[in-house]
C-alpha cells in the first residue's frame, strides 16, 4: 500500500524500471493480457455486448474474480528494487525537503483489493532472508548521486532528508519484509530523519515496534542526536461505507481507527492514502467522499492525506467499469477534490500526479493543470482554477 505525495520534483536514478511516484494504485497500463476488453467511456453495457459475471459479495468469491481478471505478472528480481526517486515534499512546517522513495520488490499482498495493481510489481512467494535489505543498501548507494542539490542543499531547513521504503503491499507483513532483515535495514536508512513505510492496518503492531527500536538504536549508535520518525502509511481508501466493504480490504474504519491509535501511542506518524471515486462509489459523490475520507484520516491524527485517482488497469477495474460499478474520476473531479480537501486542512494534503493524463480530455489546459497541482503539492495553499477556453473540465 504505497503512496507518497507526488510532488513535482522528481529525480529518478538508474532502475530498471521505476514505478511511479507513491502509489499503491499507481502503475496504469494497457489493461494485461486476459484483461476485460475496455468498456464504453460511459461504462455502461451496449446491447449485443458480453454478460458480465457480478461481483460476488462473498469474501472468498471475490478474491477469486479478481484474481481471474488478472493479466500475466511479469517476471521481478527479488534482489533488486524496482525503482526510485528524489522528490521534494513539504514539511509539517512548510518548508520542503528532500525525500527519497524506494520502490521494493516484494511478495504480493494478500489482500488482492479490487482496486489494486501492485500485485504486477511483486513476487509471488516469501521474500528470502537477505534480500529486501540489500535491495534498499544498493538502491541507496545508487541514489546517492541523484539528490537534488546533494544532501539537503535546496532545502529551507538543510539537511532534512526523509526515506519511503515501499514495497507494494505491508512493510509489517514478515513474508514481504523478514524481520530478520529489520537490524541491516534500519543500519543502512538511519542517517535520514524520517523512515516512512506502508502496512495495512491489520498488521500494525508488535513488529511496528520492534522496527522502531532497532531505528532508534541505529540512530544512537551513529550519535545522532534525533533518531528518524518512524512513519506508517496506511491504506484509508475511502469512508464510503459500500465501496470500502466491497473493495475487498477486509478492514472496517473501527479497525483503521485502532491501528492510528496505535501509531500514535507509540510515536510514530501516519500517512493515509485516499482514492478519488473508487469503484461502488457513485460518481457525483466523488468530491464529497473524498472530503469526508481525508477528514476521518485527520481525525485519526494523518500527518499527511495522498489522493489518488482510482486508475483502471488492473483487469477487476475493467469488468467492473463494463458493469456499471466503476467510472474513473475526470481530471476536473480530482482537481475539485484536491481542492475541497486542501481547503481548511489541518495538515499536509497531496494529489499523486502519476500518469494525471489519463484523466485529461483537453490537450490545450492539459499541461496547466498539472502544474497548479503540483505548485499546490508544495506550497499547500489553493490556487486558482485554470480556465480554458476549449474545454470546461479539462
Ligand atoms: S491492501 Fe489492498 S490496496 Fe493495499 S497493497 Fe494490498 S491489495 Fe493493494
Ligand atoms: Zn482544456
Amino acid at each position: 500500500m504505497p503512496l507518497a505525495a507526488a510532488c513535482p520534483v522528481s529525480q529518478h536514478f538508474g532502475m530498471a524500471l521505476s514505478r511511479p511516484p507513491a502509489n499503491r494504485l499507481t502503475a496504469h497500463a494497457p489493461p494485461p493480457t486476459g484483461a476485460a476488453a475496455p468498456a464504453p467511456a460511459d461504462g455502461r453495457l451496449r446491447p449485443g455486448a458480453p454478460e458480465v459475471a457480478p461481483y460476488p459479495t462473498d469474501a472468498t468469491e471475490r478474491t477469486r474474480w479478481i484474481l481471474a481478471r488478472r493479466g500475466v505478472r511479469p517476471a521481478h528480481d527479488v534482489w533488486r528494487a524496482h525503482g526510485g526517486f528524489w522528490e521534494q515534499e513539504p514539511l509539517l512546517s512548510g518548508a520542503p525537503a528532500n525525500i527519497l522513495t524506494l520502490l521494493l520488490t516484494s511478495r504480493e499482498c494478500p489482500w488482492h483489493c479490487a482496486m489494486c495493481d501492485l500485485w504486477r510489481f511483486t513476487v509471488p512467494g516469501p521474500v528470502p532472508e537477505g534480500a529486501m535489505a540489500r535491495q534498499i543498501a544498493v538502491a541507496l548507494a545508487e541514489a546517492d548521486g541523484a539528490e537534488p542539490g546533494g544532501t539537503g542543499e535546496q532545502t529551507a531547513e538543510p539537511g532534512v532528508r526523509q526515506i519511503k521504503l515501499y514495497n507494494g503491499g505491508s512493510f509489517f507483513d514478515p513474508r514481504a519484509v523478514p524481520p530478520a532483515d529489520y537490524p541491516a535495514i534500519v543500519r543502512t536508512v538511519a542517517g535520514f530523519d524520517r523512515v516512512i513505510v506502508e502496512c495495512h492496518p491489520a498488521l500494525i503492531g508488535a513488529r511496528a515496534i520492534q522496527f522502531q527500536a532497532l531505528l532508534r538504536e541505529a540512530a544512537a549508535a551513529r550519535r545522532r542526536s534525533r533518531p528518524p520518525v518512524l512513519e506508517v502509511a496506511m491504506g484509508l481508501e475511502t469512508v464510503h461505507p459500500v465501496a470500502l466493504e466491497r473493495s475487498n480490504k477486509r478492514m472496517s474504519l473501527d479497525q483503521f481507527r485502532r491501528s492510528a491509535t496505535f501509531l500514535a501511542e507509540h510515536e510514530m506518524a501516519l500517512r493515509v492514502f485516499v482514492l478519488v471515486q473508487p469503484p461502488f462509489q457513485p460518481p457525483a459523490e466523488a468530491v464529497e467522499w473524498a472530503r469526508r475520507s481525508a477528514d476521518f484520516a485527520f481525525n485519526c491524527g494523518a500527518s499527511a492525506v495522498t489522493l489518488i485517482p482510482t486508475r483502471p488497469g488492473n483487469g477487476a477495474l475493467e469488468a467492473l467499469r463494463a458493469a456499471g460499478d466503476f467510472t474513473p474520476p475526470t481530471l476536473r473531479t480530482f482537481e475539485e477534490a484536491f481542492d475541497a480537501t486542501l481547503d481548511g486542512a489541518p495538515a499536509r494534503v497531496f494529489a499523486d500526479l502519476w500518469n494525471l493524463e489519463t484523466f485529461s480530455t483537453c490537450l490545450d489546459c492539459f499541461s496547466a493543470r498539472r502544474q497548479r497541482l503540483a505548485a499546490m503539492n508544495l506550497t499547500q495553499r489553493p490556487l486558482p482554477r485554470v480556465s480554458c477556453p476549449r474545454c470546461r473540465d479539462g
